[in-house]
């Protein structure tokens, strides 16, 4: 895919849907990939912090999360296609997830927060396989790395809010071929 360009991040120019079938092309070849959906305030705090933009440059696709993105592109002449969040993009993995059964291993948010996702991912997916689930107010960082690797997930959504999503997914996600995505606040919007 073609990158542009705004403010120091290279976005990938994709639509929702290619990205999607991208990402089951992915899946399908066992391959490890890493999304971030970025946001305009992701954008601004990776110029302040290098190490932050390091990170970035990591991602297999990064996305504009957000019409500021979109608009930046188009006024730079490097137009992008359109706006793909994290949540929608959640929310076509998890419909996925579920009509192929794949497992799906769950990080972040508080706990009682992140139970009710759990709920409400059974109750709506039900054939989707929950590979595991955790909180993201832990301290022993390799323990969970070591519990999302022994569980063999297809997909690992990350909820730890930039900028420490980013970073835990770059240190860990060569444990396992999965996909790896931030995907910000969309747990607490799930458990509603
Ligand atoms: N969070 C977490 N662990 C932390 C800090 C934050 O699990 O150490 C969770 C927090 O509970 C919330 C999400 O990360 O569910 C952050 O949401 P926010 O909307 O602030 O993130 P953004 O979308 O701005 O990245």
């Amino acid at each position: 895919y073609e990158q542009v360009n705004v403010l120091g991040v290279d976005f990938t120019k994709i639509t929702n849907n290619e990205l999607l079938e991208q990402l089951k092309l992915d899946n399908q070849n066992h391959s490890n990939r890493f999304v971030i959906t970025a946001n305009p305030e992701i954008v601004l705090y990776a110029r302040d912090h290098p190490e932050y933009l390091a990170v970035l440059k990591l991602a297999d696709y990064t996305t504009a999360d957000g019409i500021g993105i979109i608009k930046g592109a188009k006024i730079l002449k490097t137009p992008l296609p359109e706006r793909v969040t994290g949540f929608d993009t959640l929310g076509s993995l998890l419909k996925f997830a579920n009509k192929e059964q794949k497992s799906v291993y769950f990080l972040g948010a508080k706990p009682e927060t992140i139970k009710k996702t759990i709920n409400k991912i059974h109750h709506d997916y039900p054939t989707l396989k929950i590979a595991g689930y955790h909180d993201g107010y832990f301290t022993n960082d390799q323990e969970i790395a070591t519990e999302i690797k022994d569980s063999q997930p297809d997909f690992v959504f990350v909820a730890l809010g930039f900028p420490k999503q980013e970073f835990f997914i770059a240190k860990y996600r060569q444990l396992t071929p999965a996909i790896w995505m931030g995907v910000g606040g969309s747990f607490d919007v799930l458990a509603g």
